[in-house]
């Protein structure tokens, strides 16, 4: 008997099997490969709203264990995945560098924000200056997927099928699937959350990203945020990311021109060198209608469980939410109410 079954290997997933580790739990991994949020995500780490400069929830907090998190799978994996890079925010004008300034003073936006600077950056036009955020960066979240999913493959951990909801069954003390059994199991399928028939009830909405993967002869050190990002790639040099569109009506993990169109006009406003698109990839990202986590027990089975709605910042947001889910399952300590599905009745 397994201590868990676990649906979903994207940050979500791999951050509770941290926590499986960690207690010594043993479990098997369910992925289909259905969804690809954590796959295509920029993985950038950023605890500041760079439209208004005020803190997004619980970002600061929960930033340092995140990183923590990741930096344990970079011992365990002996690989790179953390990449400090400094984010500059271009500045519009006058009232921008303002509003910057004043935000900069407020005691948790200070740890990120600090000074305007009109140092030129390669290919980018920016006469009002930027805004420059210490203390961000991006997490190589695909290649961490990658080695999570070859070392479980290789000692026989990951089932790379699609989980047949209807095959579940659930007892008092344990749930059987096929001829698997686990004492619990956790969902966390990001937007394939919505074929579960044990969680319909969530208002998981889901918002389609699309990106873009271009090469320039632009030499950017930083993470560039204009009215759109573009940030190194950090697994290919003279790569750069492009993103991300938001689009509430289309649930497909297909490109659209639609979405190539749109980043590039946004793109050519600020970078003034030739760039050629490599890639666009497309995806959905696990967003809530009240735009906090989904994480908790089915209201009927204690032993059946969601770990979800990581939203836009799955990276700062999976490993803590993880922690918290895995320390109600096992001790019982309660949830913050809201992350908590209870929430939802
Ligand atoms: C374009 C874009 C850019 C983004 N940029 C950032 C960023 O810079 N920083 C940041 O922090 N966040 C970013 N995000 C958001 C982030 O990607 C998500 O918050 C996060 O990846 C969600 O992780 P997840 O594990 O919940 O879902 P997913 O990554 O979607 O993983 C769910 C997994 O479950 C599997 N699955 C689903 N159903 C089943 C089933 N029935 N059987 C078996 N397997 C199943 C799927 O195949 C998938 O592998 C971005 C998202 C997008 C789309």
């Amino acid at each position: 008997m397994y201590d868990y079954i676990v649906v979903g290997l994207g940050v979500a997933g791999w951050s509770l099997l941290q926590q499986l580790d960690e207690n010594r739990q043993n479990y098997i991994v369910f992925d289909n490969q259905s969804q690809q949020s954590t796959r295509i995500a920029g993985g950038m780490f950023n605890p500041v709203i760079l439209k208004r400069f005020t803190p997004a929830w619980k970002a600061h907090e929960w930033l340092k264990y995140a990183l923590l998190q990741f930096q344990k799978a970079e011992l365990q994996n002996n690989k790179k995945y953390i990449h400090y890079i400094d984010i500059y925010r271009k500045l519009t004008g006058i009232e921008e560098q303002n509003n910057w300034t004043a935000a900069s003073d407020n005691p948790v936006l200070s740890a990120y924000m600090k000074d305007i600077t009109f140092e030129p950056v390669d290919g980018i036009d920016a006469p009002f200056g930027f805004g420059v955020l210490q203390g961000t960066g991006i997490v190589n979240v695909a290649q961490l997927l990658d080695d999570v999913a070859a070392d479980l493959k290789q000692r026989n951990k990951l089932i790379q099928a699609d989980f047949d909801y209807e095959q579940l069954q659930i007892f008092p003390d344990y749930v059987a699937y096929q001829d698997i059994k686990a004492r619990k199991i956790v969902f966390a399928e990001g937007y394939g959350l919505k074929r579960n028939p044990f969680f319909k009830h969530l208002p998981l909405t889901g918002t389609k990203g699309e990106m873009l993967m271009i090469e320039t002869d632009a030499d950017i050190p930083h993470i560039v945020k204009s009215n759109v990002f573009i940030a190194p790639n950090v697994a290919q040099k003279g790569q750069y990311y492009i993103g991300a569109t938001y689009n509430w009506e289309d649930k497909t993990n297909t490109p659209t021109t639609a979405a190539r169109e749109h980043l590039e006009i946004k793109l050519q406003k600020f970078l003034t060198k030739p760039y050629k698109v490599v890639q666009q990839k497309a995806g959905i990202r696990p967003t809530v209608i009240d735009r906090r986590p989904l994480v908790g027990k089915h209201p009927e089975y204690h032993n059946v469980a969601v770990l979800n709605g990581m939203g836009t910042r799955g990276v700062i947001m999976a490993p803590a939410t993880a922690k918290q889910l895995f320390q109600y399952l096992e001790f019982d300590i309660p949830m913050m109410p809201e992350i908590d599905i209870k929430r939802f009745g």
